[in-house]
């Protein structure tokens, strides 16, 4: 009898997992916004080319890797981020599976650039489909800058499946847009082909929102409050008036990380029961604080879907307050800027 079973060589396995982490340009944009994050930057910049097609590039002024790290943040499972199981339920960071950057190298070809602040040099890194092309020293900012080229260049299917650029542009918004909602403190700029789509100071949540969302968003929002053992919930909704016919701008992040949840939108659309009119849908952007061993995120590689401990009391919560907020903005005039 002769054995068949072989261990994949590594770029193999990185293929495969990079199927999950990546599915689209924007996917990149997410994952490398993330990680800039997750290095302190303060500012944050974001440069994309035909729709990610042809260039995606985040620059950051954060943390930096040194010369070892920036050859071993390729490999899987590597990261700085956890180091036992049980930091998966004490989690203060956006990453913590190590796969990003060994699966984005795997499936394009990246130029990194970083330096630590207290290092004369940074290091210049080319790494094309899992293979190092050449590391070098060199003069460069503290921070990092990832630029990512000829996405899925070895997964034809992949990249034929690519949509229109409007379609991936307006993916890679909604990914640049989600990070910049849940951090106001960090200075975010968008270029694509060349021009400023969005340069959005820091500031504070309602600010960002509306610095994101035009001026006008201003005078729809009222705000939304309420702090007990389980969840700090902050954010505003919209005046059930300038509701709209899509679901455009409904937005959960929980602990600054934005996350689909079917069910917490069903609480939601409770507390508007009777304000709307049919098909009519609220714009919502609520920001849950929970402590992080309540939550588990790591359910599905792009960690949009997250399990609460207590889903029901959340949804009680939620309903209630809202509803709160809803009864109290015809009788107050809103000039809260202060979150
Ligand atoms: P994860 O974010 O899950 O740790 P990644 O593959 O995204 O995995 O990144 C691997 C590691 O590389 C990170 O843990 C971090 O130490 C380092 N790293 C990635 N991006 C940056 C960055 N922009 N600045 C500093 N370090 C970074
Ligand atoms: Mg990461």
């Amino acid at each position: 009898m002769s054995s068949i079973i072989q261990l994949l060589p590594d770029h193999v396995a990185n293929q495969i997992a990079a199927g999950e982490v990546v599915q689209r340009p924007a996917s990149v944009v997410k994952e490398l916004m993330e990680n800039a994050v997750d290095a302190k930057a303060t500012n944050i910049k974001l440069i994309v080319k035909d729709a990610g097609k042809s260039l995606i590039q985040v620059i950051d002024n954060g943390v930096g890797m040194s010369i070892t790290d920036s050859r071993l943040c390729f490999e899987r499972h590597a990261t700085s981020k956890i180091r036992h199981a049980e930091d998966l339920f004490s989690l203060h960071t956006k990453g913590f599976r190590g796969e990003a950057l060994a699966s984005i190298a795997a499936i394009a070809h990246v130029e990194m650039k970083t330096k630590q602040d207290q290092e004369e040099l940074g290091t210049h890194i080319i790494i094309e489909g899992s293979k190092f092309v050449s590391q070098e020293p060199s003069v460069l900012p503290k921070g990092t800058s990832f630029s990512v080229k000829n996405l899925f260049f070895n997964i034809p299917a992949r990249r034929n499946f690519l949509k229109s650029d409007t379609v991936e542009q307006r993916y890679i918004v909604d990914e640049f847009q989600r990070v910049a909602m849940a951090h106001p403190n960090i200075h975010f700029t968008m270029y694509h082909n060349g021009s400023e789509m969005f340069n959005l100071p820091v500031s504070n949540f309602r600010q960002r929102i509306v610095n994101i969302f035009s001026g006008k968003t201003n005078e729809k929002l009222v705000p939304a409050k309420e702090e007990t053992e389980i969840v700090n919930l902050h954010g505003f909704i919209g005046k059930p008036e300038f509701s709209k016919k899509n679901r455009g701008e409904q937005f959960f992040f929980v602990n600054n990380r934005f996350i689909k949840s079917g069910y917490l939108h069903h609480a939601v659309m409770a507390a508007y029961e009777g304000l709307l009119s049919t098909g009519a849908q609220p714009s919502y952007f609520l920001y849950l604080d929970v402590p992080p061993h309540t939550i588990d995120i790591n359910i599905h590689p792009t960690k949009t879907e997250i399990k609460f401990d207590d889903e029901h009391a959340l949804y009680a919560i939620l309903r209630s307050s809202i509803k709160h907020s809803l009864g109290q903005f015809n009788v107050a005039p809103i000039l809260d800027f202060d979150r």
